[in-house]
């Protein structure tokens, strides 16, 4: 299947082949399960704020529609292809049914670089985008959210367009919007504070005392952010941080307060006075009891992989870790591994709080939506640690088996029309 060829595409197949073997899931179902029930790739022409007009690329695929409708972020970056939007939506696909959600997986993304366009070129973006895309997303459909490069603004501009389009408001149509207009208190913080909670929960499994422990967080956006606010209240001491633009370091603990103002009058975490300047490579090699990887995939490689010097690895992006280097970490074994699918699944998990909130008109308080975001995770932590422990496999692929079997299970009790 070449149209989706794309390193991280391969990746997600690559995975998905692991498990399937394992699970001994015959090969006419593997193709069903493995590529997209559909993709659409769309033009999206703007005028830019110098008058002159410019054509975006823009992707929403739906990866399969067996269990609700499909759920998943849009995301904003130069690199995006539909080869990656595709292997992501694969991984919410697995996402989603670990979590033991109604939803299968989608992603969209728009290949552009949100940094050097302005508010009013995003929101012709984004409503161009939205316009193309409209028969294809609903709330029985598929519900977009936020996703790396897009934020509540993004959302409240998606919802707009739809809403306009059909003549009344449709808040159910994406997730992640602002709470004034029907979305989820918590959401914002959902991912890092599921994060937060993971890593707090595999401490205990691991008997290890947070108080006396170190992390160090890749990426400072939404995930990367709220992750390292998270940590500092189990009372864990955030010694490294990283963003596009550099990495800090500072062994006493970083002042996350300080450098949100830091980054706020900024734009990264470059020249924060409370920490000294290292590389990218660097960060990801400072010793500490957790590493948290909350930015782009491919991050952690059979490069750094053997030289790694943390306890927990917490995957808040999704396909931090590369297969050759899940081999090197599984063979050194000294390496606990809290896979994507699991430990960033806080966000999807509020998203679809949302979307039931939003069909029923009913609003809960914070504590509600977090005492049961923490409830599923803490379910789909128990199941996958068991699966692990019971079958002798990797974290990782305890929580695929865990995703692939329940699609491949509802797959075949639906049976196959016609
Ligand atoms: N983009 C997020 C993810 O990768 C959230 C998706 C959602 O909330 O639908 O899980």
């Amino acid at each position: 299947m070449d149209l989706y060829r794309h390193p991280v595409f391969d990746m997600a197949c690559h995975q998905f082949d692991l498990v399937a073997d394992h699970l001994e899931i015959p090969t006419a179902f593997r193709d069903r399960l493995k590529y997209p029930k559909r993709a659409l790739t769309v033009a999206i022409p703007i005028h830019r704020d110098d008058g002159s007009a410019e054509v975006f690329f823009g992707y929403r695929v739906q990866h399969h529609l067996t269990l609700g409708p499909t759920k998943g972020g849009v995301r904003y970056h130069p690199d995006v292809t539909v080869g990656e939007v595709a292997a992501l939506a694969m991984w919410m696909s697995w996402k989603c049914a670990l979590a033991g959600l109604p939803y299968g997986g989608a992603k969209g993304g728009v290949t552009c670089d949100p940094r050097k366009l302005s508010t009013k070129e995003l929101e012709r973006i984004t409503r161009r985008y939205t316009q193309e895309i409209i028969p294809f997303i609903g709330p029985q459909v598929d519900i977009p959210a936020p996703d790396m490069g897009t934020n509540e603004q993004t959302m409240a501009w998606m919802m707009d367009t739809y809403s306009v389009h059909t003549g009344y408001s449709v808040p159910g149509v994406v997730t992640g919007k602002p709470v004034n207009l029907g979305g989820s208190l918590g959401r914002r913080e959902a991912t890092g504070r599921g994060v937060g909670y993971l890593i707090n929960r595999s401490m205990d499994v691991l008997n290890m005392d947070p108080t006396k422990a170190t992390a160090v967080v890749q990426g400072f956006g939404n995930v990367g952010g709220v992750t390292a606010h998270s940590l500092t209240r189990y009372g864990i001491k955030v010694t490294g941080i990283s963003d596009f633009d550099g990495a800090i370091f500072n062994s006493k603990g970083i002042d996350i307060a300080a450098l949100e103002q830091h980054v706020a009058t900024t734009r990264s975490v470059k020249g924060f006075p409370g920490a000294e300047a290292i590389s990218h490579a660097e960060l990801l090699l400072l010793p500490c009891d957790i590493l948290a990887p909350c930015a782009l995939e491919r991050q952690i490689t059979a490069d750094n992989a053997p030289h790694l010097k943390c306890r927990i690895l917490a995957e808040g992006a999704n396909g931090p870790t590369t297969p050759e280097a899940d081999v090197i970490l599984e063979r050194r074994g000294d390496v606990f591994v809290i896979p994507d699918i699991l430990c960033n699944a806080g966000g999807v998990v509020v998203s679809y709080f949302e979307w039931v909130q939003d069909l029923q008109s009913f609003f809960w308080t914070e504590s509600e939506v977090t005492d049961k975001l923490f409830r599923i995770l803490e379910g789909a932590f128990t199941q996958t640690l068991n699966l692990s422990r019971k079958r002798a496999i990797s974290m990782r692929f305890a929580a695929l088996s865990l995703g692939i079997s329940r699609v491949f299970e509802a797959k075949k009790q639906r049976g196959l029309f016609p």
